[in-house]
C-alpha cells in the first residue's frame, strides 16, 4: 500500500504505476488573528466552495485552544516539501514545469494563480480575503503563521483532481489523491482501502 502524500506519484511510479496524475505541491499560507481580536470568530467560518477549483480559499478556523487561523491560500511550491517561500529544489520544480498538465492548468487559471501570489505577498490583500467572511478583520489584526503544502494530483490534461483516487498496480495499492478531509476521515479511509483494495493473494 503506497500512501505517500507529496511523494505519492514518485512512489507509485516506482511501483510501476502510470505517471498520470502528477503530484504537484501547492503551498498555503496562514495568518493568525492577534489574541485581542480572537473574539471575532467563535467557530468555523467557511466560504461557499467554487466548484471550478478544489481549493476552498481563505477561511477562518478557531482551534481548540482558542487560536484563530485565517487561510490557506494556494501558490505553486518550488519544492515538494516547500513550506517556506525560499525552499527550492530545482529538480522538483523542473519536473513540475515539464508536466504538460501544469501548462494546461496555468493557461486556464492564470488569473487565479496571480491573485493567489498577491494574497501571499501582501497582508492587506490577505486581510481583504478574510474580510469577505468577517467584515471587522483588518490587516493589523493578522500576524503571519505557519504554512502547509497540499499534495494536489494534476492530470496530464490540466485537470485538478478534486476527489479520491486509488490505483491498483499488480499487488500494490497506490493512493494517488487524498484531498481534505482525508485527515479527519483517515480511519474510515483506511477501512475502505483495507476492505476493497487490498488484493487477495
Ligand atoms: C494546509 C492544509 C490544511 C488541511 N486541512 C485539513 C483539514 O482541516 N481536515 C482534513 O481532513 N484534511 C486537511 N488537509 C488535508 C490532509 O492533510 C490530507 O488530505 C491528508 O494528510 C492526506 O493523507 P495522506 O496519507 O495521503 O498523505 P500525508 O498525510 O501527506 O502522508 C504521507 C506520508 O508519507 C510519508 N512519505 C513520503 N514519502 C515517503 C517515503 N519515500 N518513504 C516513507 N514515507 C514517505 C510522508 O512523510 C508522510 O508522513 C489539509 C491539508 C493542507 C495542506
Amino acid at each position: 500500500m503506497v500512501c505517500g502524500g507529496l511523494r505519492g506519484d514518485e512512489l507509485a511510479r516506482m511501483a510501476g504505476a502510470a505517471p498520470d496524475p502528477r503530484t504537484v505541491p501547492f503551498r498555503g499560507h496562514y495568518h493568525e488573528l492577534v489574541p485581542e481580536r480572537r473574539h471575532l470568530v467563535r467557530g468555523l467560518v467557511y466560504p461557499v466552495p467554487d466548484p471550478r477549483y478544489p481549493f476552498l480559499g481563505v477561511h477562518l478556523t478557531r482551534h481548540v485552544h482558542g487560536e484563530v487561523m485565517a487561510g490557506p491560500n494556494a501558490v505553486l511550491a518550488t519544492a515538494r516539501e516547500g513550506y517556506r517561500g525560499r525552499d527550492l529544489v530545482p529538480r522538483e520544480l523542473a519536473e513540475t514545469l515539464a508536466w504538460p498538465g501544469f501548462w494546461r492548468l496555468a493557461r486556464r487559471h492564470w488569473t487565479m494563480g496571480a491573485r493567489e501570489v498577491l494574497v501571499s505577498s501582501s497582508r492587506a490583500v490577505f486581510a481583504r480575503q478574510a474580510r469577505r467572511l468577517v467584515p471587522e478583520i483588518s490587516a493589523a489584526d493578522l500576524r503571519p503563521a505557519e504554512s502547509g503544502v497540499r499534495a494536489q494530483a494534476l492530470g496530464r490534461d490540466g485537470g485538478l483532481l478534486d476527489d479520491f483516487r486509488v490505483d491498483t498496480h499488480g499487488r500494490v495499492v497506490c493512493v494517488r489523491n487524498a484531498p481534505s478531509p482525508a485527515a479527519t476521515s483517515a480511519l474510515a479511509i483506511a477501512e475502505f482501502l483495507a476492505d476493497r483494495h487490498v488484493p487477495v493473494r
